[in-house]
Order: structure tokens, then sequence, then C-alpha cells
């Protein structure tokens, strides 16, 4: 057994597929609205495109400089916009659709029902995360791997959103852990990374896309097998 008790994962891109359950959605809807007829040329170019509107949004949400409501309400007029679609209530439309239906999706991580099999027979299971809280529970029910977990601690519940400590710090007091007994596991190297680490916890980060980086992490892996070497 390791030093530690309990073990903290954070949610999107790192159990729950992100990528590959956005690209499915974004695929029928595609298909569904037409968007071909309506300006844009292929899936890839809204594709390519949302990935790089959504990442900075949440990088932007993630940092405090966004409120969540431009995610839901501005994310897809901005990505028409970059494909030169001036269409505000057909981005409306997307968005709806798009946040209904995403959720749905059940692509996991490679590997990550394994390591959740291997880590529960040992160790309470948290997440915590920056999502909104009807959407990431549908997740964890898609995917079919709510039943690991102990609770999931959003920051909607907790009142604070990663990275700052309060979020951490709650849901260890919610459980009984000090901050020394857990670790925590993420794809984000200010909210789970600098986040777990203002909170004085063991990190982990998830790098899969071997992303060059300058953070402190106390350990690194490509493949949430690893984890096994860890804990
Ligand atoms: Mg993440």
């Amino acid at each position: 057994m390791s030093v530690y008790k309990c073990v903290l994962f954070d949610l999107d891109h790192t159990l729950w597929d992100y990528e590959t359950n956005s690209a499915a959605t974004l695929r029928e809807l595609f298909i569904y609205h037409r968007l071909n007829e309506k300006g844009i040329s292929s899936f890839e170019d809204l594709f390519t495109t949302f990935v790089e509107i959504n990442t900075h949004l949440w990088d932007q949400y993630d940092t405090g400089k966004i409120h969540k409501d431009v995610i839901r309400f501005e994310r897809f007029h901005k990505i028409l916009l970059a494909l030169g679609i001036d269409d505000y209530d057909l981005s409306l439309t997307l968005s709806n659709d798009y946040v209904s239906e995403s959720p749905k999706k059940g692509a996991l991580m490679p590997n990550a029902i394994a390591i959740l099999d291997h880590l529960k027979a040992n160790y309470p299971l948290y997440i915590i995360t920056n999502g909104f809280e009807e959407i990431q529970s549908t997740k964890l029910t898609s995917s079919g791997i709510i039943h690991y977990f102990e609770s999931v601690v959003t920051s909607a519940r907790a009142g604070h959103k990663k990275p700052a400590k309060e979020i951490f710090e709650f849901t260890l007091a919610e459980n009984g852990f000090s901050a020394s007994e857990a670790i925590m596991v993420g794809d984000n190297l200010l909210t789970d990374i600098a986040g777990a680490r203002n909170a004085s916890i063991a990190t982990v980060y998830f790098n899969p896309n071997k992303i060059v980086h300058q953070e402190k992490v106390d350990y690194e892996i490509q493949d949430l097998m690893e984890l096994k070497n860890i804990i």
C-alpha cells in the first residue's frame, strides 16, 4: 500500500474522452443541420475550429476571465464567425444541441476502466471538476463509471473552482482526509496540477500528448495504467 489513502480525479480529458465525444457530437450536428449547405466546407473544419475556440474559452473560464454563460451563449457564435458565418440563431441551436447531446456520449480515455477497477479495490475515488453539475453527472452515467466514485465535487457545489485550493480542501474535509493522504490526477497544468499543489496535495500530470512544460509535478504519466506504479 502506498502513503495515499484516496485518489482525486479530474473528469474531462482525464477519464472522459472529451475530444472523441465532442467530435462524434459535432459530426452528428454537421449532418443534421446540413452545415455544408450553410457554408462550412467539411466536418474537419468545424471540429478544428471548435477545438481551437473551445480550448481558449475554457482557459479563460478557468482563469476567471469569463462567466460560464459566455461558453453557453457565445462559443458557437464565435465558431461560426471564424468559419465566415454570421448567424446567431443557428449558433444558439447548435449550442443547445451540443450541450444536450455531447454528455450522452460515453467514450473514455484508454485504460480508464482498467485503472479504475484496479484502484477502486483499495482506495476511495473522487471526482473534482470545473464542469457543470448536471452535465458532469450525465457524462459519468453515460460512460458507465459513476459507481467507481464516492462523490463528485463540482465547482458549483464547492463554491470555488480549480485551481483554487478551497475546492480541494472542500473535498478532503467532506470525506475526512488530510492533504498528505490524497493524490490528484489530471490533464490540466493550471487547474489540476497547480491547483492541487496550492492545497499541498501530491500531483500526477496525465500528459498523453507529451506536451512540453515547466510546471512542477510530482509524477507524470502518458498512460493511465502507469498509475499502478505510483499509487
Ligand atoms: Mg481535464
